[in-house]
């Protein structure tokens, strides 16, 4: 079993704690590998090292270079891509077809930013004959990335990408149930020549001692976070303390929209597929789906035939279409709200541990749906963060929205009409940064993605998610 370390100034080292985190398989409760439980002083040194780093080479003047770094550990991870995830579903439990299309993803992350750093484009202007501007993008700095467990190769390189492509040092601090994976994929960059020694950093630790750290670090000019809406709240409030930037997706409670007209198998079925995909354990997912009256019953039987025909196992086997939950802390709370939900409404299907032969030293829970709840109850509101879809029913297109829009959470949500004019009047009002039409989960590097209200700040992928990690100057000339 292998021990990580963290990686700081281009050298693989113990944290000054002596402390080990276990990364755990969830599926079986087998011990996966240890990771450093790091401190504070370990903060300090990678501060200093990858500040040392940006201002000691031509990182963020040479967008040549970035470019190549980026599409070389592109090619690297490409390489090792099955192996990596395998460790993927190993350590985090979901389905092996899932990691896979993770690993993707960062790759196509890596190589959409690689063009991209050679893009960071400002503009020009003339307000007067006697007076020439212009308006710079220049990299903010020394940046944290914080990573939650639940994506964790492809929410990192989301946002690691472009904020490599924008000339930035970074320290990234993968979530404690996830550091072996993030530390495979910084041992490729290590092996990169174009990334100057020590502008990557990783430490691995818990939120509360190393996120936090990293927050209240006056040399740090920026958090990228993405993990919960509490965590994320909490730490905005500390960022301003520093009048740091900070850029946040947090969680969702996405709603997916289908009318009487649309394709209703299809609708109802991806719907699902978008909640169940990693236990409901992504702030994407599709977790309320509410349903024209008219053909509501007809969408109960299509949910729960979905749900029941699901292979629910290890990830590691092909066939598996869901794997565990992360934790017991995670499976206890998602347990909770099923309990509420059966008090308040109605179990369809699911909702209970799954025990007995594979089951046993794992964390799985049945595929779950629940309809009549109130709209105003804690399971309709609240993110739960497992594979619990809450079903609903409307009347009109005007319900429709309304109720859509009545979580605190505004992430992304699904429309399914075959009328366009619907899709677009209903996109148009429902409050989520991103919507889909017929479909659901269609995430691509340059398509911009986040959050409106408590679902965050600021932008990831595309043009807006690389001038995120940007300042901006005005630089004027008096001719
Ligand atoms: P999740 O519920 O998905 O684990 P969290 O918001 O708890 O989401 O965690 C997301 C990331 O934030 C993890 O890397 C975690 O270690 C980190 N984190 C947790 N608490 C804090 C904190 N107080 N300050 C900074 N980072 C934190």
């Amino acid at each position: 079993m292998k021990t990580y370390l963290n990686y700081i100034n281009g050298t693989w080292m113990t944290s000054q704690s002596g402390e080990l985190l276990d990364s755990i398989d969830p599926a079986t409760g087998a011990f996966v590998a240890h990771t450093q439980s790091s401190t504070a002083r370990d903060v300090e040194l990678a501060v200093q090292t990858v500040s040392g780093a940006y201002t000691g080479s031509d990182w963020g003047s040479n967008s040549h270079r970035r470019a190549s770094a980026l599409l070389e550990w592109a090619a690297a991870i490409e390489v090792r891509k099955e192996e990596l995830a395998s460790l993927l579903t190993l350590e985090n439990g979901k389905p092996i077809r899932e990691a896979r299309v993770e690993i993707a993803g960062a790759i196509d992350a890596l190589r959409y930013c690689a063009g991209m750093a050679r893009n960071v484009f400002g503009r020009t202007f003339q307000p007067a004959e006697d007076n020439f501007g212009f308006i710079m993008k220049e990299p903010i700095g020394i940046v944290a990335v914080i990573t939650p467990w639940n994506w964790p190769v492809l929410l990192l390189f989301r946002d690691l990408a472009p904020c490599l492509a924008a000339g930035n040092g970074v320290i990234i601090k993968p979530a404690e149930r996830t550091g072996a994976i993030t530390a495979e994929l910084l041992a490729l960059l290590a092996d990169i020549p174009e990334f100057p020694s020590g502008i990557a950093a990783l430490i691995t630790g818990l939120g509360t001692v190393v996120g936090n750290a990293l927050v209240e670090h006056p040399a740090v000019d920026m958090i990228c976070f993405t993990g919960s809406t509490a965590v994320g709240k909490a730490l905005m409030q500390k960022a301003a303390a520093g009048v740091k930037k900070v850029a946040l997706e947090l969680g969702g409670k996405s709603p997916n929209l289908v009318f009487e007209d649309a394709d209703l198998t299809r609708a109802i079925e991806t719907s699902c597929r978008s909640l169940f995909m990693t236990s409901g354990q992504i702030c994407m997912a599709g977790s309320r789906l509410l349903v024209h009256e008219s053909v509501y019953e007809t969408a109960v039987d299509i949910a729960k035939t979905f749900a029941e025909s699901l292979r629910v196992g290890h990830g590691r086997l092909e066939t598996t279409d869901m794997g565990p939950i992360i934790s017991e802390k995670q499976l206890d709370n998602v347990l909770h709200y099923i309990e509420q939900g059966r008090r308040e409404g109605r179990v369809i299907t699911g909702g209970y541990r799954l025990r007995g032969a594979e089951y046993d030293n794992g964390l799985f829970i049945a595929p779950t749906i629940l309809d009549n709840l109130s709209p105003s109850s804690c399971v309709v509101q609240e993110e739960i963060f497992g594979p619990v879809l809450v079903m609903e029913k409307f009347r009109t297109e005007e319900e429709a929205i309304r109720l859509a829009n009545i979580t605190p959470y505004g992430l992304s949500a699904g429309v399914w009409t075959k009328d366009v004019s619907r899709a677009l009047r209903v996109a148009r009002q429902v409050q989520a940064g991103t919507v889909w039409v017929n479909g659901y989960n269609k995430s691509y590097a340059e398509a911009e993605s986040g959050g409106y209200k408590h679902s965050g700040i600021g932008r990831a992928r595309g043009v807006e998610g690389l001038m995120e990690f940007t300042e901006t100057k005005h630089v004027n000339i008096s001719i």
